[in-house]
């Protein structure tokens, strides 16, 4: 499968991995839009939220609770931060396999762009 991501869990794609499981892999973005940007994801190819199964919800919160972990490793969890999906094309989705974007170290204003 022609996947970017796909290619950086098979690690045929370098990327600076900060955090790996079983199940998810986190890893820097290559055009960070904070200070810190990590993207998190599933090892499973599933393309955007859209497609999330019941059976899934458990990876899910996996992702979800690596954007915690990491917050805190990190070092901004207590200042806080901001966790992002973007869905398919009005949400600004590039890259069509499921990711979580974890962004700190500023101040992030709302509402978003
Ligand atoms: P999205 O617009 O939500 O699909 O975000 C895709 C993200 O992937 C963007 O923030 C890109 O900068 C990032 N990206 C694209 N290629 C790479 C790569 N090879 N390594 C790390 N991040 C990447
Ligand atoms: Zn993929």
């Amino acid at each position: 499968m022609d996947c970017l991501f796909c290619a950086i869990v098979a690690k045929t794609i370098p990327a600076k991995i900060l955090y790996e499981n079983e199940h998810v892999l986190a890893f820097e973005d290559i055009n960070p839009q904070a200070p810190s940007h990590v993207l998190i994801i599933p090892k499973q190819h599933i393309p955007t939220l859209n497609d999330l199964q019941a059976n899934q919800i458990d990876l899910a919160g996996s992702l979800l609770y690596t954007a915690k972990h990491l917050a805190e490793q990190l070092g901004y969890a207590e200042s806080g931060y901001r966790v992002v999906n973007n869905c398919k094309e009005d949400g600004g989705q590039a890259v069509y396999h499921l990711h979580l974007h974890l962004l700190g170290n500023r101040v992030f204003t709302w509402p978003p762009g």
